[in-house]
């Protein structure tokens, strides 16, 4: 050991959970590190869809709770990080589209008429007039909405979120037996130095279970659910973001399309009820399966010649009785706080309940050399940003 470092706080894992909280407490003066196992983002976040979204999901389950309330306000939170008056500086940030479109066959209107009432999408969704549709959807004979949810990039999200952090992000992988509880928070032994911590902020995503089980804690429980995303290329494509409403009969949508630059051209990446319905299927069944849905959803595209690959990935949240939470989730374990953000919308709301959690910043926070000196001193690689699971 060559060393000993104290922090205010370690965080664990590098993806929008890890990073967002980093860029809020090194605002608020507290000493932090992040430590990521692998690349940042390569979990969850950069296989992600990039939706900032206002609770769309909600509103088609016809079923609000204050909770889900809450995320109504998020698409205008991070307009406002992006339009660098927010508590994030995210300007710049590549943004893919400005909203979402919602479209659907003829028959299928009838249907969503709780939907359209609802609360949470009032002033937020507007009917785009035939002349006005993107190219993808010209054939289509039904309706096109648009939603005010806008969709960023997640590589250049990451990107940008770890570029003001350079000397606090660092690649390794805790193992709860590096961890010791101390008098007040953590003792972690790294490869060639102990490090102290008053506070654990565990945004592992899945690998918060271990570390929790590690930990001797059984509370809070964290569930997955699996989802097999669909990675569509032909040349056929052109940029597309929103949802296929046609004849969905559950809360949620039955294809999610977002569109991203690739060598040829563009790519689609679908999630929503095929990506759900998906996770049981074998990789050839669910392939027959997705050439299905598309012509089902998108008949007057021909897309036999599409290339089709799939992505399994597990999203990780707490376990909670209703099947899916509607807010972000941070609970005080200890001298840990556990953290799930449920979605990549639910940053901000991640990050008001992490800092309402947080005590002071101890008083050697305040020496501005001193918190210099001991955060670049960490002996351990720099983490560098991960790319997203298309590439
Ligand atoms: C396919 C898919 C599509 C989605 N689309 C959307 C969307 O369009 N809009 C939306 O709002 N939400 C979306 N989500 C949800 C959103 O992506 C997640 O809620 C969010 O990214 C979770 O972020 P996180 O930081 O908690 O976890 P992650 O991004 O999974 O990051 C956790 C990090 O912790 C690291 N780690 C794990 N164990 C350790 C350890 N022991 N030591 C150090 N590091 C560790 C991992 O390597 C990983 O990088 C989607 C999720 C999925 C799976």
């Amino acid at each position: 050991m060559t060393g000993k470092i104290k922090l205010d706080a370690l965080i664990v894992g590098g993806g929008i959970a890890g990073l967002w909280v980093v860029q809020l407490l090194k605002q608020k003066g507290y000493q932090i590190a992040l430590i990521e196992a692998e690349q940042l983002g390569v979990g969850q976040t950069l296989a992600s869809q990039g939706m900032i979204h206002g609770g769309l999901k909600y509103a088609l389950g016809g079923a609000l709770t204050g909770a889900s309330e809450a995320i109504a306000d998020m698409p205008a939170r991070w307009r406002r990080c992006i339009a660098g008056q927010g508590e994030v500086d995210l300007t710049g940030l590549r943004i893919l589209s400005e909203h979402n479109l919602l479209f659907a066959d003829a028959s299928s209107l009838g249907r969503l008429t709780t939907f359209f009432a609802s609360k949470t999408l009032r002033g937020r969704l507007q009917r785009v007039a035939r002349a006005d549709w993107p190219l993808a959807l010209e054939g289509c004979g039904g309706w096109v909405y648009r939603l005010d949810d806008l969709v960023v990039d997640t590589s250049d999200l990451i990107a940008r979120l770890a570029k003001p952090l350079t000397g606090q992000l660092y690649q390794h992988q805790l193992s709860p037996e590096q961890l010791t509880a101390c008098s007040s928070g953590w003792r972690v032994n790294l490869p060639e130095q102990e490090l102290f911590c008053d506070r654990l902020i565990l945004c592992a995503g899945a690998g918060n279970e271990q570390l929790l089980a590690c930990l001797g804690q059984d509370a809070p429980v964290m569930q997955r659910r699996p989802l097999r995303q669909v990675i569509v290329r032909s040349s056929k494509l052109s940029p597309l973001y929103g949802h296929c409403l046609t004849g969905i009969q559950q809360a949620e949508p039955r294809l999610t399309i977002s569109a991203h630059p690739d060598a040829d051209g563009w790519l689609w990446y679908l999630g929503g009820q095929i990506a759900s319905r998906g996770a049981s299927m074998n990789d050839n069944e669910f392939v027959i399966y997705a050439r299905a849905e598309l012509s089902a959803c998108l008949p007057w595209l021909d897309l036999g010649d599409a290339e089709i690959t799939t992505l399994a990935i597990d999203r990780a949240e707490v376990a909670c009785a209703e099947r899916r939470p509607d807010a972000a989730f941070a609970s005080r374990c200890g001298d840990s706080i556990v953290c799930w953000p449920t979605k990549l919308s639910l940053a901000p709301d991640l990050g008001d309940r992490v800092l309402a959690l947080m005590p002071e910043p101890s008083s050697s926070c305040h020496d501005d050399v001193a918190t210099d000196v001991a955060i670049k001193a960490i002996k351990l690689p720099g983490a560098i940003a991960g790319e997203a699971p298309w590439s």
